[in-house]
Order: structure tokens, then C-alpha cells, then sequence
């Protein structure tokens, strides 16, 4: 990937980070709780950041989701340090410079996100099945 992309891209993300900080920051204040950050400071192993993003978020402990956004914006930061930035955590192929830029902290490339979603779809449609989908009969499992 050229520099200027990846320098915008990162630019991105730092900007996300502190937006998501900030939100989180506020969620702490409406609850009454002291929120105190702790910065991860990036290290060159791959077991130091986790262990920080790790540590981040139990300190955090609020919002899952925003934590969950958060957590993969620092990863991506870390990425990008460490040279690893924009291959698919998956497949290990290059994710689409276009997918980057619209979704900086992207884990997979399209093939594999879009795999990964339709077993989620496939998952939830199998909980509420259609009424015209017929079901199969479950014989091994019924004890006589
Ligand atoms: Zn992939």
C-alpha cells in the first residue's frame, strides 16, 4: 500500500479512536463512574498489544460494542506500526485499498466478511425457521 494512503488511513483511525474515548468518556460520566484511561503504548510484539487492547477493555468495561469498535481501531493502529496493516486476518490476502478507506479497522477482506456473514444470517434464520422451510426429522436424538 503507498504511504499517503496509509498515512491517511491512519489519520482516520486516530481520529476514530478519540471520537470513541470521547463517547465512552461520556457514557462513564452519565453513570457516575470515574473513567480513567489507560493509553496503550504499542509494543513490537504481537502478546504486548493484545495484552493491552485486553487490558484496555476491561478497564473500560462499558459499552460492549463501542468497546468492540475501539478495540479494533487500536488493533488496526497496532497493525500499521508493526507493517501488517491491510491483510486479511483470514486468508492473509491484501483487503481492497477502496474496502480500507471505507472501513479502516477492516479484519477481512470482502470474500472472507461476506463468508462470515452469511453463516450469521444462515445461523439466525436457523432460530426462526420459515414455516415453509420443512424441517428434518431428528430421530437420533429421541430417546425411546
Ligand atoms: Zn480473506
Amino acid at each position: 500500500m503507498e504511504k499517503e494512503t496509509l498515512k491517511k488511513i491512519k489519520k482516520k483511525l486516530e481520529a476514530e479512536k478519540t471520537r470513541i474515548e470521547e463517547e465512552l468518556g461520556n457514557i462513564a460520566k452519565k453513570k457516575g463512574k470515574k473513567f480513567t484511561p489507560v493509553y496503550p503504548e504499542y509494543g513490537s510484539r504481537d502478546e504486548e498489544n493484545a495484552a493491552e487492547v485486553e487490558e484496555y477493555e476491561i478497564h473500560l468495561a462499558l459499552d460492549k460494542n463501542l468497546e468492540k469498535l475501539l478495540g479494533n481501531v487500536i488493533k488496526s493502529l497496532a497493525k500499521i506500526e508493526q507493517g501488517t496493516y491491510g491483510k486479511c486476518e483470514n486468508c492473509g490476502l491484501e483487503i481492497s485499498k477502496e474496502r480500507l478507506e471505507a472501513f479502516p479497522s477492516a479484519n477481512f477482506c470482502i470474500t472472507c466478511q461476506s463468508k462470515k456473514d452469511n453463516l450469521i444470517t444462515k445461523f439466525f434464520s436457523r432460530l426462526r425457521p420459515h414455516k415453509n422451510v420443512r424441517q428434518p426429522k431428528d430421530k437420533k436424538t429421541r430417546r425411546q
